[in-house]
């Protein structure tokens, strides 16, 4: 009895104890946190005073106790500013941190934030709250890091913003490692992922939860009343790899890219809201593995399709690998409502390797609209593993599948909820539930912090600066501009010696043809493009007479050095001249390391160049360097390439790159390289409307995927007709090639 008494004193008296010492430090530099972190009992509290906290890595260790975590804190939120080689390291349990702003910086590890100090020591039941990251990104966008790793169990990552992840790597991982714990019971939950724009490799998933190796065991981790917005990274927006996680009441806003079951059983996925208003492949939800259930989503304006498409039903590897596909079975895939999407895929991705169709599914209740009424609804399997039952499309649909999915037409009104539902309560049980609440982007991640705006570069949103030719005018006039700022170029000669730095958004345009404003240079590049840059040229004329006479010359340079931002060019009413002094002289040159968002090209002349108009030559391991260009209404006479677009490896993580090039005149071009256009694993190619005269023919190469490549209504006088070939794929090339008229001999 007296032992049981005393025992029941220790505790007691311990908590008192630990009660009567809870304290707040407040710290004024490095020396002074690590120094109050060395001592910190249940309940203390480290207050980061107001202000920039530069070159700090945190380590922020200790035990709280369940109710009395020890708090790291900002001394007023959204004033202290991690900045330069920073990151935070959590370490122990019961950790709470709130307040942070991490920018102006980057992590000198692999993480940011991780759940753990080393792999000895993570943490559990550990909190972040209301910490913002904002484009806290390498120099070098190739360099891989996560923003937040987690480790240990039970930890939370709730009401944060997240905004402007550039680099290679996942921005939120849960990370599950041999020997731990496999039930890891974290939730990420009311924050806000920001833009993200597409990588150009694989790595560029918002969340990640586990890796393929451990997907069989259950994560239990939830995902719920998050806000994705423009998270365009790759085609896995949130990336499940491993068992029994719910993806519960977040909002997609036009993302590019799919919830996707990739690896493991038993996940839960619903009452997710998705707008995609239209862009292009925004996708839905991707299903693989053994059952998944998808209920209650709603999703409308999506414009994805194949694996991007609303809902994408896999087909399986027969013994799959850990790694490959593991065929869908006993998938629940009820009570959806799917408006104005482009497509539905059953049996996605199936070919000789994926071959096992879904089995023992069931698709009920679903309300199926598609774009402009008609449902795309495409089976490319043996769906007999599928049951339908209850479903409803709109009238115009032409699908084939009848049994289990009704034809009527559907009268739509938009709820208080800001969704659409069926007017007529006979159908009212079909579809996603009345009682969703989208949460507003307003209301997502934290209060204090402003959500960005749009992401289109800023041309022409600036002033206006007149220049007369002289000197070295050109480039003192970009070194002054301020972004968005447009220079107005007098007719006349504009002779530049080194070459125009471009770091802002900068418009340089001339007065047009009739009188000319003419551009020489005399080093091997006129413009390099640099950290925040994006160049619009219009109205000029650019002549590469002055350029040196040796190899490698190029009127726009990306990647000189590596860049964390990607960027864009447009060139309107440009006529580029005299670039054949040497070999290899091109127009647009890019690369991996200096990624261009977009490339877009119109109403412009290039004569006599030696090299490519667009060269974007992508790297081994399937980076590449444009995401898009766009080529219209121009002419090429003399021209090595009009475009070179390369990307390797057999990775399917990206949307990229695409191309297209139309009413264009090529003459006389390509002859040298063999190919007056040149793509190899570009996933989506549009040619139509050119003539080509006396030139090379097109050279498309498909390398994985399911490339969409159209080549219609072109002419091909005195030039061979298209070539495509497939590199994986078994069977006739996939090519669209109609309409295209082959006039004289080649
Ligand atoms: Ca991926």
């Amino acid at each position: 009895m007296g032992s049981i008494w005393l025992g029941k004193c220790v505790v007691i008296c311990a908590i008192a104890a630990n009660q009567a010492e809870a304290k707040e430090h407040l710290v004024h530099s490095q020396a002074d946190f690590a120094h109050a972190v060395r001592q910190l009992q249940p309940g203390d509290i480290v207050t980061l005073a107001d202000g920039e906290w530069r070159d700090f890595r945190i380590l922020f260790q200790g035990h709280g106790a369940p109710g009395k975590p020890i708090v790291l804190r900002a001394q007023t939120k959204g004033r202290v500013f991690i900045t330069g080689d920073s990151n935070l390291r959590l370490a122990g349990e019961y950790l709470l941190v709130s307040g942070l702003v991490f920018r102006d910086g980057h992590s000198p590890t692999g993480d940011v934030i991780a759940f753990r100090a080393s792999a000895n020591a993570p943490a559990s039941h550990s909190r972040l709250t209301e910490v913002v990251i904002d484009r806290f990104n390498p120099p070098d966008r190739r360099k891989e890091d996560r923003w937040i790793s987690f480790y240990g169990q039970e930890n939370r990552v709730d009401h944060s913003h997240f905004e402007g992840k550039n680099n290679a790597g996942v921005t939120l991982a849960v990370i599950r490692e041999t020997g731990q714990p496999p039930d890891d019971r974290h939730r990420i939950d009311h924050n806000y992922f920001g833009p993200r724009p597409p990588l150009g490799a694989n790595g560029g998933e918002t969340i990640r939860i586990g890796t393929s190796e451990q997907s069989l065991s259950d994560s239990h981790s939830i995902v719920e009343d998050n806000y994705f917005d423009r998270c365009d990274g790759e085609v896995e927006i949130i990336s499940v790899k491993s068992g029994g996680n719910i993806i519960r009441n977040n909002v997609i806003h036009e993302s590019q890219g799919s919830i996707v079951l990739r690896h493991g059983n038993g996940n839960l996925v619903e009452r997710n809201i998705f707008f995609g208003n239209g862009k292009p492949h925004t996708g839905g939800i991707r299903i693989i593995n053994a059952r998944q259930i998808v209920r209650g989503n709603y999703m409308e304006g999506l414009a994805g399709t194949d694996f991007a498409s609303a809902i994408a039903v896999m087909n399986g590897v027969p013994n799959s690998p850990i790694n490959r596909y593991h065929q869908v079975q006993d998938a629940l895939i009820e009570g959806n409502s799917l408006i104005d999407v482009a497509r539905i895929t059953l049996g996605a991705g199936a070919d000789a390797e994926r071959s096992a169709p879904p089995l023992r599914s069931r698709f009920e209740r679903n309300l199926l609209i598609g774009r402009a009424g008609e449902v795309d609804l495409r089976v490319e399997t043996d769906i007999a593993g599928i049951g339908f039952a209850g479903n409803i499309q709109s009238a115009a649909s032409v699908s084939r599948l009848t049994n289990g999915i009704d034809q009527r037409s559907i009268q739509l009104a938009r709820a208080s909820n800001g969704l659409l539902y069926p007017v007529d309560p006979a159908i009212g049980a079909v579809g996603a539930p009345r009682d969703l609440k989208p949460i507003a982007r307003a209301d997502s991640g934290v209060a204090w912090y402003p959500k960005p705006a749009a992401t289109k570069p800023a041309f022409g949103t600036g002033a206006t600066i007149e220049l007369a030719p002289s000197g070295d005018a050109l480039r003192q006039a970009v070194a002054r501009a301020k972004g968005g700022d447009t220079i107005r170029l007098s007719p006349g000669r504009y002779n530049v010696d080194a070459p125009v730095t471009i770091d802002r958004a900068i418009t340089i345009a001339g007065p047009g043809p009739a009188a000319p404003a003419m551009l020489t240079f005399a080093r091997s590049s006129l413009f390099q493009i640099a950290e925040g840059g994006q160049l619009r040229l219009e109205g000029l004329t650019i002549s590469g007479v002055h350029a040196p006479a040796a190899p490698g010359n190029v009127v726009i340079r990306g990647g000189m050095s590596p860049m964390a931002s990607s960027y864009t060019v447009e060139i309107e009413n440009v006529r580029f001249v005299n670039l054949d002094g040497a070999p290899g002289f091109d127009v647009i040159a890019t690369t991996p390391s200096a990624f261009a968002d977009h490339i877009a090209i119109r109403s412009s002349r290039f004569e006599n160049v030696s090299g490519s108009v667009v060269a974007a030559r992508g790297d081994g391991d399937g980076h590449y360097g444009v995401e898009q260009v766009d080529i219209a209404a121009s002419i090429f006479r003399k021209v090595g390439q009009v475009a070179e677009l390369s990307r390797g490896g057999r990775d399917e993580s990206s949307f990229g790159p695409r191309f297209s090039l139309r009413d264009s005149d090529i003459v006389e071009s390509g002859l040298a390289a063999g190919a007056s256009v040149r793509l190899s694993g570009v996933q989506i190619a549009d040619i139509g409307g050119n003539r080509f005269t006396d030139s090379a023919p097109i050279d498309v190469t498909h390398s994985v995927g399911t490339p969409g490549t159209r080549i219609a209504g072109n002419i091909f006088r005195h030039t061979p007709m298209p070539a495509v070939k497939e590199l994986y794929f078994r069977g006739p090339p996939r090519a669209a090639l109609a309409g295209n008229v082959a006039e004289g001999a080649n």
